[in-house]
């Protein structure tokens, strides 16, 4: 592409193309970075210049970029059946095949799945399931449903409402009613004057004083994911989700793990439900279920709930135009075909995982960490002022925003959620290639610092 070209590009869209999560005025003249190829885990702009993309994308080019098989599946499928809708009594060979695998990979208590074009949807639809499996079952008043502070669920009225971002729920209007959030479990920042293990259960301890609260019999459902991703890599204490689960089951209360990140294999496990042994009512995902190549999402759903809906339910009004989409589950079960037949799960949880956990680790002896944290591969760097009290910078100086900028200089792609600068690779990163991902990060911390 010449520079004129890239030029004129970029002016196409500082005028034209509104971006997600974007503020237009501060792009400025210069605009957008403009991507035009990538190849592994390496993505290229307009210039040519290679940056090692520590993010897959949006955390979800899990097999990494220039799969031919996943070109070739979509091609196939585009020839063959490039679309239909699977209401009204139809269905499609590549959907079908797709939701038996699914259901083949989850645990034992999966059966059904609910497909979706985004992991936004598939919270819509997890909250639509949840309140009608109560209505069904005859307790109509078990509504509320129960979400975490500074969760990401999407960007739909009701995955806005879910999540629990400030800033997205201060614009637009309402959210959601019947859905509230309690503290998260992000020990760095709000734990440290206890320890991990005591902080997980303070953190279960809000969610039974929650129930109590708004009474037992009128909460529907807890959601969560079980790292959370966007709100910036919070991997909870290991006391955590054992005291969550606790308190659920003895309240009757449904679990909706949202596996939109930590899905096919994040953090060494096909979902991060069997990694925390969660055995949840309902798991949303997204993402990496066709590594990103197309858009596609659903919710799986557990025995108990399918079978209400399914026995007692009668028509679900529910669905979406691209629900079951043929190309784009073509595209995805060739992903997890590819995804078994290569190992890369087990790749994460017995090589990559633990490398990265071991390296990682040792960025905390740079002056600006104050943690390094990992689990399979996802990442955080608490970047402080104060190393021994792990305090921020002063939010207006945006350090983490300048580490970011700076890692694009160097060659890499980092997301920063405040001061906490995070990574989340495609999961067929070698070895090498993380120690190319930490020299790169080191490089930028000490150009930040
Ligand atoms: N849930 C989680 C945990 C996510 O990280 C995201 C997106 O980042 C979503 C849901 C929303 O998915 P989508 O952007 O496909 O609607």
């Amino acid at each position: 592409m010449t520079p004129s070209d890239a030029a004129g590009l970029k002016a196409l869209d500082r005028d034209h193309y509104l971006h997600p999560f974007t503020d237009f005025k501060a792009l400025g003249d210069e605009g957008s970075r403009l991507i035009t190829a990538a190849d592994g885990i390496y993505i290229e702009d307009d210039g040519g210049r290679r940056f090692l993309d520590a993010m897959a994308g949006l955390w979800c080019v899990n097999l990494g970029y220039g799969r031919q098989e996943l070109v070739d599946a979509a091609s196939r499928q585009l020839q063959q059946l490039p679309y239909y809708n699977s209401f009204f009594k139809t269905t499609n060979p590549p959907a079908a095949e797709l939701a038996e695998t699914l259901c083949g990979l989850a645990p034992d208590h999966i059966n059904r799945v609910f497909f979706t074009g985004s992991g936004s949807e598939a919270n819509d639809t997890a909250l639509r399931m949840v309140r009608r499996y109560w209505a069904l079952e005859g307790q109509p008043e078990k509504q509320w449903i129960i979400g975490r502070d500074n969760a990401y669920h999407g960007s739909t009225v009701a995955g806005m409402s879910l999540g629990g971002m400030a800033p997205m729920q201060a614009q637009g209007g309402p959210c959601v009613p019947g859905i509230t959030h309690i503290r998260q479990p992000y020990w760095f920042d709000e734990g440290r004057d206890m320890s991990p293990e005591a902080f997980g259960k303070v953190c279960a301890d809000a969610l039974e004083a929650r129930i109590q609260a708004l009474g037992p019999d009128k909460v529907a459902a807890f959601i969560a994911e079980p790292v959370q991703g966007a709100g910036g890599a919070i991997i909870p204490p290991e006391s955590y989700w054992p005291a969550i689960k606790e308190v659920l089951s003895r309240h009757d209360i449904l679990l909706v793990v949202d596996e939109v990140i930590c899905g096919f294999g994040r953090l060494g496990e096909w979902f991060g439900s069997v990694h925390y042994d969660l055995a949840p009512d309902l798991m949303s995902v997204a993402k990496g279920l066709s590594s990103g190549y197309l858009p596609i999402g659903g919710v799986l759903v557990g025995d108990r709930v399918a079978r209400t809906l399914i026995d007692d339910g009668g028509e679900f009004h529910h669905g979406f135009t691209y629900s079951g989409h043929p190309t784009c589950a073509a595209v995805a079960l060739e992903n997890l075909r590819l995804m078994a037949a290569e190992g890369v799960v087990e790749q994460v949880r017995r090589v990559t995982g633990p490398y990265l956990a071991k390296h990682w680790k040792a960025l905390e002896r740079h002056p600006l960490i104050g943690e390094a944290r990992s689990l399979g591969l996802i990442g955080a760097l608490e970047i402080v002022a104060d190393k021994a009290a792990g305090t921020h910078f002063d939010k207006t100086l945006k350090a983490g925003e300048t580490c970011r900028e700076i890692c694009f200089e160097f060659g890499l792609v980092m997301r920063s959620v405040g001061d906490t600068m995070i990574i989340s690779p495609p999961l067929v990163i070698t070895e090498a290639q993380i120690d190319e991902l930490i020299a790169l990060a080191t490089a930028a911390l000490d150009e930040t610092a």
